[in-house]
């Protein structure tokens, strides 16, 4: 190259470079547009590993439930806690169809091989918790790889402990009506009287869980058939193997024990918080739902999530490792079963207030990563006009009429629905569960997050 074209070239770039610095100091500063939430995107999504994670289900609580809830007691423009959790996505929940003994999916799960969906990350067949389809072979759970680890594990639920939701982390069965000693004949092969691990009670009180609570204190006073703990009852064997037992709201308010502990609140599943009348063919009248219809002596679900984050972060405290945690609210799923809307709403809006609990608990300790989500759809529909199979309707607090539908069977129960259900989330690892994913992920994201070994 020539000098004088070199110098042409120097003189080229000095002017551009000046040119662009006299443009930026002139250029003002635009002003922030406060409906632009991309800097507040970009500030929610977090990497690395979380010390916590708070899992939170409402069973059959798809986009439908929670808006009906949210219309009835909010008002449609209405928030709940969990709609300001924006990291958000869906997740599909289809099952392994093994019934009809094929591999291809079955576009409408049940809890059972939904919940094992998210507990092991591996798909099963209808009915299985935490087993593998047509071999059977037991497949290790998010809390008790959790457990393994050096974390704190913590299973919440309103439902009996030995639902599908709850037993997903802590059992491995076939059929997940095998609940207790007494339910042998179902339990089969997983029966400890023909050499298997014993009924989903059973299992619960020979598991490493740090803490259980929810119902079903009845399976728990079932007498126990073979191994070390026969002619006990469930309960004795969970004591012997380091539980202490509460059975009521004031009995866990003033536990200051230092074993593990076992909270069983009710006989079968927890009462639900709102009732109404169910649903009918024709002649729907307009109604409001009657609150506060569980017993004080049974906690509610906030207080039990409340007393479950102080005991699994206490027994954390100077410790490398936090807690997992799984906390389900069963009854937007029992309502919608029975088309009975205010049981689903009063559902939905308890365990909102149960998420409070956890987000209270996360901006205090930030490397907790909380997800929110449903298990499967259900079978409300939000419809303009009375004239489903059968509807119920509902004057709002804000004085509208809310419409609902239900046709996903003409005989006995309503039926689960086959949609993808929203999942939300905050803290390390969220911004993977945005979007449309599997099921199967969360288990991914959460053992990512906890830095598991699988
Ligand atoms: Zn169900």
């Amino acid at each position: 190259m020539k000098f004088g074209k070199r110098l042409m070239i120097a003189v080229v770039l000095m002017l551009a470079v000046g040119g662009t610095a006299v443009g930026i100091a002139k250029v003002k500063k635009p002003k922030a547009d406060p409906e632009d939430r991309s800097n507040w995107v970009r500030k929610q999504i977090v990497g690395g590993p979380a010390r916590n994670v708070i899992l939170f289900v409402g069973d059959g609580m798809d986009e439908s439930a929670i808006t009906a809830a949210r219309n009835y007691w909010l008002g449609a423009n209405g928030r709940f806690a969990m709609d300001r959790m924006k990291m958000s996505g869906s997740i599909t929940t289809y099952a392994v169809n093994e019934l009809m003994d094929s591999k291809a999916p079955f576009y409408v799960t049940d809890s059972a091989a939904s919940g094992t969906a998210w507990a092991t990350g591996r798909k099963t067949g209808l009915f299985r918790i935490s087993t593998a389809p047509f071999t059977g072979e037991a497949m290790p759970t998010i809390a008790e790889l959790a457990h393994k680890n050096g974390y704190r594990t913590g299973d919440v639920t309103t439902d009996s402990v030995t639902g599908a939701t709850p037993a997903v982390q802590m059992a491995h069965v076939r059929l997940r009506n095998c609940e207790s000693p007494a339910d042998e004949g179902v339990c089969g092969d997983d029966a400890k009287i023909n050499g298997g691990l014993g009924s989903i009670a059973e299992q619960a009180a020979d598991s490493d869980l740090d803490l259980i609570m929810g119902g079903g204190r009845s399976d728990f006073e079932k007498t126990i058939t073979a191994g070390p703990d026969q002619g006990k009852t469930v309960l004795d064997s969970a004591r012997r193997q380091g539980f202490d037992v509460v059975t009521d709201a004031a009995g866990l308010a003033s536990y200051q024990g230092r074993k593990r502990l076992l909270g069983l609140f009710n006989g079968g599943g927890m009462t639900h918080e709102w009732s109404g009348q169910p649903a009918v063919e024709t002649g729907a009248a307009s109604q409001r739902c009657e609150t506060g219809q569980r017993p004080a002596e049974q906690p509610s679900l906030a207080t039990m999530t409340r007393s479950s984050i102080r005991f699994l972060n206490q027994r954390s405290k100077g410790k490398k490792k936090g807690f997992f945690l799984q906390v389900e609210g069963a009854d937007p799923d029992k309502g919608a079963h029975r088309a009975d809307p205010c049981w689903m709403m009063g559902g939905v809006v308890a365990l909102n207030e149960a998420v409070k609990v956890g987000l209270e608990f996360a901006r205090k300790s930030p490397r907790t990563l909380l997800i929110v989500t449903a298990d499967h759809g259900q079978s409300s529909q939000i419809i303009p006009f009375t004239g489903a199979d059968k509807t119920a309707i509902l004057t709002t607090n804000e004085g509208s009429q809310l419409v609902l539908g239900y046709a996903t069977s003409r005989s006995g129960d309503q039926e689960h629905a086959g949609i993808p259900v929203p999942i939300k989330a905050m803290g390390p690892q969220a911004a993977n569960l945005m979007g449309l994913n599997n099921q199967t992920d969360i288990f991914k994201v959460i053992t990512r997050a906890l830095g598991i070994r699988r």
